[in-house]
């Protein structure tokens, strides 16, 4: 494994990069109809939507939580403007002080959306802020101190919280029960990925054929992000050995140069599996375990690598532990001893 390869460099990985900023933003979809995927939230979505702004309110809060790069914050701006309403955006950590949130509670206007990127992360008293706000559109503000100190409450304007998070769980029970509208995103089918690249080639005026975007789509790991990512790189190769059209010569060449394999595993997920079986003879391994082993943190193991592993079947999560299961051993080449595979 080449230990320069860290995850900001990762090509699969699903965080955000300085190079994408620029064109994420203009890949992303900015209605509703042009959001390719995720069915079931559309559906609900526009009729809540639709009822909100007949009724002239805004929108319920939302919560969107799925791994990376999915397309939490595309639809924080695609309400926002389907609602046709200014959108600020933050996140918890961004956020430390109540001030902090009291200043961008009353900067809002009569509709607003907030978005709140990684809302598990905001700290406890900037989270007591919020309850009255949701629950009662009301900021209370604490002047003076000790004995003297009085409360007085400030209504704020209607506003929608878009909170996303890429755990659900972690966030405190008082601040998930506020939010009238939970989405939970789900990982993209690669028919689905296909007609996320097609659009974003025709955008970015990229020649890319159907095994082309057939490639690049069963590679992506069921993430938009990684789609569009894959899809530039493979534009490089494309451009200058393969006479500009990403067919599927292009893309392979440019995958396997990733170190992209076929199911979109790179060296780190591969580092991470073949680390679980001949060190921990495939597992039940503990998440904290694995991570130090890899010399990885927890969390980037837990929201990046393993959602997809489990998806595809390759990793499972049992009581005692991760567990690495035969589907991955065969694709990684090794035997499952007779012993372990009894257990
Ligand atoms: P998240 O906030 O969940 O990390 P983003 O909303 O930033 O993810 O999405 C990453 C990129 O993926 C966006 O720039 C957008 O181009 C693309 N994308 C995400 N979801 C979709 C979708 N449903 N349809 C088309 N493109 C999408």
């Amino acid at each position: 494994m080449n230990s320069e390869m860290d995850f900001e460099n990762r090509i699969v990985s699903t965080g955000f990069s300085e190079e994408d900023k620029d064109i994420e933003n203009s890949l992303r979809p900015k209605v509703l109809s042009e959001y390719i995927g995720q069915e079931k939230v559309k559906d609900n979505l526009s009729v809540y939507i639709e009822a909100a702004r007949a009724r002239g309110e805004a929108l319920d809060h939302v919560l969107l939580y799925g791994p990376p790069g999915l397309g939490k914050t595309t639809l924080a701006g695609i309400i926002a403007n389907e609602m046709n309403v200014n959108i600020r955006i933050t996140s918890g950590p961004a956020i430390e002080k109540q001030g902090d949130l009291a200043a961008l509670l009353t900067n809002l206007q009569e509709g607003d959306v907030l978005f709140i990127d990684e809302i598990h992360r905001l700290n406890k008293s900037v989270e007591e802020v919020l309850y009255p706000a949701m629950e009662d559109k009301a900021l209370d503000i604490i002047i003076g101190k000790g004995p003297s100190a009085r409360s007085i409450r400030l209504d704020l304007p209607n506003f929608t919280l878009v909170g996303a998070t890429t755990r659900a769980g972690q966030l405190s029970a008082p601040l998930r029960d506020r939010f009238g509208v939970v989405f939970r995103l789900e990982l993209y089918t690669t028919e689905e990925l296909s007609r996320i690249v097609s659009r974003s080639a025709g955008i970015l005026g990229i020649a890319v054929d159907e095994e082309g975007l057939m490639q690049i789509a069963s590679r992506s790991r069921g993430t938009p992000r990684i789609a569009n990512r894959l899809l530039k790189r493979s534009r490089d190769f494309a451009q200058i050995r393969h006479n500009g059209v990403i067919d599927a010569d292009a893309a392979n060449d440019a995958l396997s140069r990733m170190e992209i394999d076929e199911l979109g595993l790179d060296s780190i997920d591969r580092r991470l599996l073949t680390t679980m079986i001949k060190n921990y003879n495939g597992g039940p391994v503990g998440l904290e375990t694995i991570a130090a082993a890899i010399g990885e943190e927890a969390v980037t193991v837990e929201d990046v690598c393993e959602p997809y592993l489990m998806q595809i079947g390759f990793l499972s999560r049992t009581p005692r532990g991760r567990c690495v299961t035969p589907a991955a051993y065969s694709h990684l080449g090794f035997e499952k001893d007779a012993q372990q595979s009894l257990l």
